[in-house]
């Protein structure tokens, strides 16, 4: 595929799109945009989550006899579900598009692969290394964390276990509602933990990664890690389903890779390309300051001034917001001696 058909490569080699980021058409009134919104809103990825979320449901889970009672068997079995399908998904696009680099820089944001950029600030100064050690040790086991809690709790009917055949309605809704949840819940921790205390002790570990790759998208200090899978705990305090609690939380573990694959589409076969949603957080670590909630379904950064859609006034934006706080630390400085 041509991806100068669709952005723009600078002179280093990075890619950005040439289309803007656009929030959910309803927000804007665009109504002629919601048959396509639908669309990408649906496919791929929410049912790629519905089906894996089925596949836990209907297969992998152990019976609900069992997980009445905490044991080390099904929670570490758990631990190895969660990290086999972390392995697969995660390492599969890894190894296709970053080892064997099967379209080379094709729609790559950044033109670097971070194996080319090794990092005192990294474990081992190997990125990837240090990512794949935080994923298995610290973020896939605080996820198995809130998935036991979740499964104990239903199989002791200690949270309201709505059936499908009473409630589908209520249960659709919430189904609708989780990736609406997943932003809000999202931005909400995620502007906290940039706050400057947080940011230094714990979310600066997930931005050591400037150049993300799909191994970068769980590699959080263990605070982050679990509050970010916390999302999925607010179902055992609602009318809800085991159901819908684990596709809340699939949301969270698969879908972390969507901000992180540092590619804007991965070509599928030669025609057929797999959108990756990746621009508006691959934006977040490169500016740090912009895009603290996902790509617009609940367009919070635009309501809190933070939106950064890719274009050049976006940028100016920003950069009139850092020189504006650079005033206002300098004058606080000043006010501060002058009181001395
Ligand atoms: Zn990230
Ligand atoms: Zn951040």
């Amino acid at each position: 595929m041509d991806d100068t058909q669709f952005g723009t490569r600078s002179k280093r080699g990075d890619w950005s799109p040439d289309a803007r980021l656009e929030v959910a058409p309803f927000w804007t009134g665009q109504w002629g945009r919601m048959g396509r919104f639908l669309l990408g809103f649906l496919w791929p990825w929410n049912a790629f989550h519905l089906a894996v979320t089925a596949l836990y449901m209907g297969v992998l889970l152990p019976d609900w006899e069992v997980m009445k009672t905490l044991s080390w068997g099904w929670v570490l079995y758990l631990y190895a579900v969660n990290a086999a399908g972390i392995l697969l998904l995660y390492g599969g696009i890894e190894l296709v598009y970053y080892t064997c680099r099967k379209q080379g820089t094709r729609f790559k944001y950044n033109h670097r692969f971070p194996s080319e950029s090794p990092s005192d600030v990294f474990w081992f100064r190997s990125q990837n290394l240090d990512n794949v050690l935080r994923t298995f040790f610290v973020s896939v086991p605080l996820w198995t964390l809130v998935l036991v809690v979740i499964l104990w709790a239903y199989a002791n009917s200690w949270a309201s276990w709505l059936r499908w055949d009473e409630h589908w309605l209520w249960l659709v809704a919430l189904m609708l509602w989780a990736p609406f949840w997943h932003e809000i819940h999202f931005f909400a921790i995620h502007r906290l933990i940039h706050t400057p205390f947080l940011y230094k002790w714990v979310h600066s570990v997930h931005h050591n990664s400037i150049n993300p790759s799909p191994w970068s998208s769980l590699s959080m200090h263990p605070v982050e890690g679990f509050i970010y899978h916390a999302v999925a705990l607010w179902h055992l305090l609602i009318p809800s389903n085991p159901f819908c609690a684990v596709f809340q939380l699939n949301l969270a573990a698969y879908g972390a890779i969507n901000g992180h694959i540092g590619f804007d589409r991965l070509e599928l076969t030669d025609t057929v390309p797999l959108e990756s949603h990746a621009y508006a957080h691959y934006l977040h670590h490169k500016y740090f300051e912009v895009n603290y909630g996902g790509d617009g379904l609940v367009p919070l950064d635009q309501w809190f001034g933070s939106w950064h859609d890719g274009s050049k006034e976006a940028d100016e934006a920003m950069k009139a917001r850092f020189r504006k706080k650079k005033e206002r630390a300098a004058a606080r400085r000043s006010a501060r001696e002058a009181e001395r």
